[in-house]
């Protein structure tokens, strides 16, 4: 089987000309895999339908908001009916505070939150709060940690960044990317240098707490509850940039899952239910100091959107009523070994990293617990392994260095499709 695309092929030729690189994000470009875009027509379950009418099994699902899938129908259904009462107000509307009090729930480090419209917003956002609580200037994140694409953040960066080797991007002025101090995930003594180094200067320390944006990254044992009594001792907050494993790496997100408590939480992703919508939250104390009342200032348009309140709001109590994890991390086990033995049959080298419903696989024959084993992986056999899925109707993200998106919706028969299409891409990279 190999499907045509030739419709995508055109649409990406007009989208060139009126959009840089025809995309609204740069990763959806396929620079890394070369080739074109598919352009997407609609989304059921598991699977896409693009516009030359090519039914695809997708694991990229929005890269992580669709937890259920494409259009799940209690989450359709709550957008349609909230829509009747208008779009968007610039007024409270009470649908916020029950989502607020819905991650306030769920999520346990949390007592207050605020909304905003994008993952990015949310991580920007908790710094300069993070800044104006403490009164220091520094932070600190991973090499290979992605938290958008907010000027401070782009400093040795995951995702695109890593993707298409800008991790520090041309128009970050010196003077602020010179307060963005980077360490090594799973490297508690390269953060202690830091702290050494810039004694009471380090506002905080911001992380990914399972990695995403340098393909999936577990962390090693110990490593995070180090890195959180490392920061209090310092009187620096510690950030989880929850964006990718809030909600999916269980319920109340990585935090519960390790029993780690942040001071700070950046959402994203699942709490839109599809819509944009970010958030970040934590401890009363810190999250009084935000503007009306407080010094720090911090706004939007949009923040709070009924529209996407509602989308995010119906995914929050779907997942608690339909509690799906073990399901997932099922799914997620079934797909990583059933890809490690047609990896093995064809002899071909690769580290599968794999938690609930993240997955990646990187093609290096050792294991993957940093971003210096990230990079060690072959982006010439990820390019040809996708390209091969892709022609049988599997779609991958198109980057080595990002996760496989597992939903509910995905079921044994998408699994077995991706399997045997799988054993013939790794057949085509055994003999490239
Ligand atoms: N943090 C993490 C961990 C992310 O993965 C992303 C986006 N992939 C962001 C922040 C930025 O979110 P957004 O793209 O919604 O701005």
């Amino acid at each position: 089987m190999s499907l045509s695309f030739k419709k995508s092929q055109a649409a990406y030729e007009e989208a060139k000309k009126v959009i840089p690189g025809g995309v609204n994000s740069p990763v959806r470009a396929f620079k890394a895999v070369g080739n074109h875009p598919v352009f997407i027509q609609s989304g059921q379950g598991a699977h896409v339908t693009d516009i030359d009418g090519n039914e695809l099994i997708d694991y990229i699902c929005s890269w992580g908001p669709l937890i259920f899938g494409h259009n799940d129908k209690a989450v359709q259904e709550a957008v349609l009916s909230a829509v009747q009462n208008g779009t968007t107000f610039g007024m409270p509307t009470e649908i916020e505070t029950t989502m607020a009090a819905k991650i306030i729930e769920l999520i346990p480090s949390i007592e207050k939150v605020r909304m905003v419209s994008s993952g990015t917003e949310a991580t920007m956002s908790a710094l300069r709060l993070a800044r104006g609580y403490t009164g220091r200037e520094k932070i600190v994140k991973c090499g290979g940690c992605y938290h958008g694409h907010a000027d401070h953040l782009l400093i040795q960066a995951g995702s695109g960044a890593m993707t298409f080797g800008v991790p520090s991007s041309p128009g970050v002025p010196e003077n602020i990317a010179k307060e963005t101090l980077t360490a090594t995930y799973n490297d508690i003594a390269s953060f202690k240098q830091l702290f050494e180094a810039y004694k009471d200067q380090i506002a905080a320390v911001i992380i990914e707490p399972i990695p995403g944006n340098m393909g999936l990254i577990l962390p090693d044992q110990g490593f995070l509850e180090d890195l959180r009594t490392l920061t209090e001792a310092n009187g620096t907050l510690l950030i989880f940039d929850e964006v990718i494993s809030g909600f999916r790496a269980s319920l109340g997100g990585a935090q519960k899952r390790f029993n780690i408590m942040p001071d700070l939480t950046c959402l994203g992703k699942i709490i839109g239910g599809g819509l944009p919508v970010g958030a970040f939250g934590g401890k009363a104390e810190v999250m009084d100091h935000l503007a009306p009342f407080g010094e720090v200032y911090q706004a939007g348009t949009l923040s709070g959107n009924p529209l996407a309140m509602t989308a995010g709001y119906t995914t929050l109590c779907e997942l608690q009523k339909r509690d799906p994890y073990t399901q997932l991390e099922e799914k997620g086990k079934q797909l990583k070994e059933g890809l490690e033995e047609a990896a093995q049959k064809h002899g071909v080298p690769v580290s599968i990293n794999h938690l609930g419903s993240l997955l990646t696989v990187f093609f290096t024959d050792q294991p993957v617990h940093s971003y210096a084993d990230a990079q060690t992986s072959s982006t010439e056999a990820y390019r040809i392994f996708f390209e091969s899925l892709l022609a049988e109707g599997i779609h991958l993200p198109p980057s080595q260095f990002e996760c496989w998106f597992i939903s509910t919706a995905h079921q044994d028969s998408d699994i077995e499709a991706t399997l045997k299409a799988a054993d013939h891409a790794f057949k085509a990279v055994a003999e490239a």
